[in-house]
């Protein structure tokens, strides 16, 4: 185990009293539960949680419609079609494969990420929002940017910054600290071989033009000033335990 990791993680409030059980029992999944090549459909589309006219005004209906039930659908249904009869990878969860795709492996890249990151962003849509932080990830942002106005004032700049399509996320890094990052495409900072800012997602604004354009035309800004008015942060607190979770288990299994 890297000693200076866990005990920056270790450091996080509550987060000592949170690891301190998985450090010690195994991730409940034995090694002959995972098959050796994946089957026709390992993955599937999400329900969201909300209607479709749920986040409107500020997110359209048409937009969302289009947004889950074709683009993401399509992500899903490509990633499976890529992946169907080849060998799995690590545990078999989507972050495993994520983590180890090379530049080069275009079909598991792009819809592999297309599905890892759509799946985030519904989860972390609330209609309504704009409640604050919860407590670990209030702690973690007052440490790393010292204020959630400031937070947002960087998420929203790499947002805005982003050429083209793409995503602006912020990531815990597996030194335990809280970074915002942008990547394009649908890379995301899972895929340690392809950007570099790595870390584990726990909020993303998706960029692309398919996810505004409707309602939005070019007024990037506008979108991502109404995004951040929708957050579910009890969403985002659970990311982040479940980041942490999977540092812990990562440190165990010495990768
Ligand atoms: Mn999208």
């Amino acid at each position: 185990m890297d000693k200076r990791t866990f005990l920056k993680i270790s450091g996080i409030a509550g987060a000592g009293v949170l690891v301190a059980p998985w450090i010690g029992c195994g991730n409940g999944q034995s090694p002959e539960a995972t098959p050796s090549v994946w089957g026709d459909a390992p993955f599937a589309l999400p329900e969201l949680g909300f209607a479709l006219d749920a986040l409107a005004p500020a997110i359209d209906a048409e937009t969302m419609g289009l947004h889950h039930g074709k683009h993401h659908a399509g992500y899903v249904r490509k990633l499976n079609a890529a992946l169907a009869g080849t060998a799995v990878v690590g545990d078999g969860s989507l972050e495993g494969l994520l983590r180890q795709v090379g530049p080069e492996e275009d079909a598991v890249r792009n819809n592999g990420g297309g599905h890892f990151n759509h799946s985030l962003y519904w989860e972390v849509l609330q209609p309504g929002g704009g409640n604050a932080p919860a407590a670990r990830t209030q702690e973690l942002i007052d440490r790393d940017f010292g204020s959630t106005e400031a937070m947002i004032q960087a998420l929203s700049s790499a947002a805005s910054k982003q050429f083209g399509s793409g995503w602006a996320w912020l990531s815990l890094t597996d030194e335990g600290s809280l970074v915002v990052s942008g990547t394009p495409n649908q890379d995301n900072p899972l895929m340690a071989r392809c950007v570099e800012q790595t870390g584990t997602p726990i909020l993303g604004i998706d960029v692309w033009e398919h996810a505004y354009y409707l309602n939005y035309q070019n007024r990037r800004g506008d979108y991502v000033q109404a995004f951040t008015t929708l957050i579910n942060w009890d969403a985002v607190e659970a990311r982040l335990l479940m980041a942490v979770k999977s540092m812990v288990a990562r440190i165990k299994a010495g990768a």
